[in-house]
């Protein structure tokens, strides 16, 4: 048996001793429980009835499998095996010391009837010699008594474990890794350690001649609380069977101790009950690592829970925070969650879709490196699909372009020379003060004003920012031809104040 280090403090259960076989901690661990026995609340009484059928069913499948035999639980009741020769032949002298009920060679059936009051139906009488395939048992019945009697040679606390948990790393591999989807790299099980976890079970009974006969399973965790069938069913513990392996040792003061705490709790809900039989269930705690291997770059991802309910956990996205199952890395090396990966369409480079923009003409996904804001649509633009208007020179996207003039200079507005920017502008050059009439248009980064006089127009393309000139042109009032002014003559053209 396998025995992990990993010891989380918020799991219940019952710790095993240290790998090298001493009982350790458990004395400690079992006077806790004893100390705060008194504060725990049971948070369900089991009502009887159908919950002391089910506690009946329960019991006589654990102990024909702790006995060697086979057992299933069918509807209300139990179909069970024991092989003969069984346990042991000395003892009895016998070759098959089967209790004549048990000697079939097909599953005899064992069923559990409740009265009309909730009580357990007391057996029918057998007819003849035969042995019935159907039986009916109670909690004195003589298939229980003969039960009880065999599980006593069996030792203080039979060592139980749920028939069904993962038991090794193959098997929490198995659950685990096919949950995850890695783009480019693989994921493995890069350590994985399966501890030992007990919880006490008692099987009890009202004692001879009460009424209503009670029949209770009450087991508790380290903690002396009991641990309820929402607790138990996850777990495994509604089904279990001999333990595989060597079960550690448990010294029989801290048995003592179980015994009376489980009994105490049960005997305060169920009212007076005796034990007649106790199990230490081992499940078993998984912890350990996942590994996420790119040629570039590792990750890990750390699980700690009890095998039986042991789920994938989730891979946080270091880079955008998201959880995920699905892993990626990108060109530069930076594992991520996979759906915040993406390819750039324009350089195919795999990166954060954070980092990637789409072009407003094209629609591509490209890195925002590649592309610019268009100064007419305010949207962004692969760089390579710009164009530039043949008037005021400025970069657009091809939406915003006709004819090879943007949209802005298709637009000219009739500005007053009591607009504030032609204002600002005559401001700054009084020699523009000369011209008629003007219209004004403007982008994001620019002004474009157009002058006219009685046979001439002037073209003056501003940043709007510093009135800086980008453009200054002349053309004809009746063709649409602009001839593009040097920029050494703006001066003398502009007539700016301060450099004048
Ligand atoms: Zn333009």
């Amino acid at each position: 048996m396998r025995i992990g280090q990993a010891k989380p403090a918020d799991c219940p259960g019952i710790r095993m001793g240290d790998p090298r076989g001493r009982p350790a901690h458990l004395q400690t661990l079992w006077n806790y429980a004893l100390a705060t026995s008194l504060d725990a609340k049971s948070t369900q009484t089991p009502l009887g009835g159908q919950e002391d059928r089910e506690a009946l069913s329960r019991f006589a499948a654990w102990a024909f499998r702790a006995l060697g035999g086979t057992a299933h639980r069918a509807n209300s009741g139990v179909e069970a095996m024991l092989p003969a020769p069984r346990l042991d032949v000395r003892r009895s002298g016998e070759v098959d010391d089967r209790p004549t009920w048990l000697r079939l060679d097909a599953p005899v059936r064992l069923g559990i009837g409740l009265d009309t009051d909730g009580e357990f139906a007391e057996p029918s009488q057998g007819h003849g010699d035969s042995i019935p395939a159907d039986q009916t048992i109670t909690p004195r019945s003589p298939q229980v008594e003969w039960l009880i009697d065999r599980l006593h040679l069996l030792g203080a606390a039979v060592h139980s474990a749920p028939t069904r948990q993962p038991a090794s790393a193959g098997e929490i591999a198995e659950r685990l890794l096919p949950t995850y989807r890695v783009d480019g790299g693989r994921i493995r099980l890069s350590g994985c350690s399966l501890e030992d976890r007990a919880f006490f079970r008692i099987f009890a009974r009202s004692p001879a001649g009460t009424r209503p006969q009670r029949f209770v399973e009450w087991t508790i965790d380290a903690d002396g609380r009991r641990v309820d069938d929402q607790v138990a069913a996850p777990l495994g513990l509604d089904e279990i069977g001999p333990v595989q392996g060597r079960p550690s040792e448990v010294a029989a003061s801290a048995l003592a101790d179980l015994s009376h705490l489980a009994e105490q709790g049960a005997t305060a809900a169920c009212g007076p009950l005796e034990t007649i039989a106790a199990t230490l269930v081992w499940c078993k705690w998984a912890s350990g690592r996942l590994r996420i291997e790119f040629p570039q770059a590792c990750a890990e991802i750390r699980f700690s829970d009890w095998a039986a309910t042991l789920e994938a956990p989730a891979f946080v996205c270091p880079e955008t925070g998201r959880k995920t199952h699905h892993i990626g890395v990108t060109d530069d090396g930076r594992i991520a969650a996979g759906e915040e990966i993406a390819t750039c369409q324009e350089t195919s480079r795999r990166t954060l879709r954070r980092e990637l923009s789409q072009c407003s003409a094209s629609g591509l996904l490209a890195l925002a490196e590649l592309l610019a804001t268009c100064p007419i649509t305010e949207r962004p633009v692969l760089k390579r699909l710009l164009a530039t208007c043949g008037v005021c020179g400025e970069q657009v996207s091809p939406a915003a372009i006709r004819d090879g003039q943007c949209l802005a200079c298709r637009s000219l507005a009739v500005a007053l020379p009591s607009d504030p920017r032609i204002a600002r502008v005559l401001g700054e050059f009084p020699a523009l003060d000369g011209w008629r009439k003007w219209r004004i248009s403007e982008t994001a980064n620019r002004y474009v004003l157009v002058g006219s006089s009685l046979l001439k127009r002037l073209l003056v393309v501003l940043d709007r920012m510093t009135l800086e000139p980008r453009r200054v042109a002349t053309g004809g009032r009746l063709n649409r031809a602009w001839t593009t002014i040097p920029p050494e003559q703006w001066a003398l053209e502009l007539g700016r104040q301060e450099s004048a």
